[in-house]
């Protein structure tokens, strides 16, 4: 169903999201990353529009080199290296796995080696950049504004690409939703899983690569170019490294269990997930570095213990509530959870064919203690992150608001969604664990 808040938001998204980023890196470029400035500046009439964009760095051929390269790497690595981490590495879970049930009742099969292509890619950024020199380490910084064209025009053509393969060639037809509405269609996706032969996997590898696999990176090179500026790199950007460096191993370190998440179970491929994952992604999640070449932060002391427990807290709270549910799906129920039996909601939907299944939905551990509390830990170390910047200015703390607003909407997606699914059941959960994501607060 499209509603006309649905529909309302998704036209302001697809007009203003690339006109949001753009402000952003355009904020730091030309005005120390201030977001007031600029718009001081053009309500005042002391410069117009064309001034600020007259100043802004084109596309250069440097770039579009520089970023078909990344992405043609990143699709070698994942298409062509078949895993191999799984076979030395304790208690990881790589190589080939099935994802979930789609509606239409097909299951999938992923070549899971994300973390492969991260050692890979990293390994060769360490050696370029102690040994062989070939470029800069700040190469990213130094062409980021060219680098956000290239990354449109990849984010547009893939998103453009899939509506048009959703009508004339997809890759499993029962599994496209058409809602008859074309940008809700353009946006939220009509294809559940495109695929390009038998293992490239667009939710897959847009997902992961080239955003994820790029944000540590991005990182690394704002920190060269902290160390270029002013001689030495400052804690407050060490901990931005170390803290969404933890976050982001994670991320490959269970990309099997990613693909239980939401984003592959129930999101299908559109502009959201293809242009989000281009642009959105690595340009507005790696605000808090980007500040802080512009800004060295040096923490005291205990700021900075303070905000790396508050870090770790978050993403030990994140983890294990992840890890809990998964535990209890995989082994249905036959585990431990907090050294106990989990006590759970027996629950069953129909398929679109009309069958019946059964499920269940955990009520102990974290999961008892509110619906989402895996958002809860994941907002605590989003807060961390921002906190690493400072009082100075609200640009920083862009990610924390939209997190939160991200988090808060995608539970309210997700237990509609889980309302329909589910029915009476889900009733008889949200009866049991009556908060969302802070017990008793909301
Ligand atoms: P969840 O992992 O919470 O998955 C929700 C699904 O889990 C529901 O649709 C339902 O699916 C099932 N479920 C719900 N309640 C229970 C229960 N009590 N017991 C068992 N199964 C249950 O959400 P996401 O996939 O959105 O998020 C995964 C992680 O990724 C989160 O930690 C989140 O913070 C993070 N994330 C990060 C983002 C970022 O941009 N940094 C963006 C989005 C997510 P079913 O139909 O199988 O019952």
């Amino acid at each position: 169903e499209v509603d006309w808040f649905s529909l309302a938001s998704i036209l302001f998204l697809l007009m203003f999201a690339p006109l949001i980023v753009y402000y952003f890196i355009m904020s730091c470029d030309q005005y120390q990353c201030s977001l007031i400035d600029p718009l001081v500046d053009l309500l005042t009439g002391r410069k117009h529009l064309s001034d600020i964009w007259d100043k802004t760095p084109t596309l250069t051929y440097r770039a579009a080199g520089i970023y078909a390269l990344w992405v043609t790497f990143q699709v070698v690595l994942y298409v062509f290296i078949p895993d191999f981490c799984h076979k030395f590495l304790p208690g990881y879970v790589g190589g080939v796995q099935e994802g979930a049930v789609t509606p239409a009742g097909v299951v999938n099969k992923y070549q899971i080696n994300g973390l492969q292509a991260w050692i890979i890619t990293h390994m060769l950024w360490f050696a370029n950049a102690y040994y062989f020199h070939f470029f800069s380490p700040t190469i990213i910084f130094d062409n980021w504004i060219p680098l956000l064209w290239c990354a449109n025009i990849l984010g547009y053509a893939v998103s453009t690409f899939a509506m048009i393969k959703s009508y004339y060639f997809p890759t499993n037809a029962k599994d496209c939703k058409f809602t008859g509405n074309f940008f809700y269609d353009y946006m939220m996706g009509i294809e559940f899983n495109p695929r390009i032969g038998k293992w490239f996997d667009f939710k897959l590898f847009f997902n992961g690569r080239p955003g994820i696999v790029a944000w540590t990176l991005i990182n690394l090179s704002y920190a060269a170019k902290q160390q270029e500026l002013y001689g030495q790199v400052t804690n407050s950007m060490i901990l931005v490294n170390v803290l969404q460096g933890i976050y982001v191993l994670d991320f490959f370190w269970n990309e099997a269990w990613y693909l239980k998440t939401i984003d592959i179970c129930h999101d299908h491929f559109g502009w959201y997930l293809g242009w989000g994952d281009c642009v959105w992604l690595p340009y507005l999640y790696t605000l808090q570095g980007l500040y802080l070449v512009y800004h060295p932060v040096q923490l005291g002391t205990a700021n900075a213990i303070g905000i790396l427990m508050l870090g770790l807290i978050g993403y030990y709270i994140f983890r294990m509530t992840n890890h809990q549910k998964d535990l209890f799906r995989r082994t249905n129920g036959n585990c431990k959870i907090w050294r106990k039996k989990p006590e759970y909601i027996e629950c069953s939907y129909m398929s679109v064919d009309g069958t019946k299944y059964y499920s269940k939905l955990l009520t102990s551990g974290f999961w008892g203690w509110a619906r989402h509390f895996n958002y809860t830990g994941d907002l605590m170390g989003s807060l961390a992150y921002c906190l690493t910047c400072e009082f100075e200015h609200i640009l920083p703390y862009f990610y924390i608001i939209y997190m939160t607003i991200l988090l808060t909407h995608r539970c309210i997606r997700d237990e509609h969604r889980c309302f329909s699914k589910y029915g009476k059941d889900w009733k008889r959960y949200t009866a049991a664990v009556p908060y969302r994501l802070i017990p008793g607060v909301f």
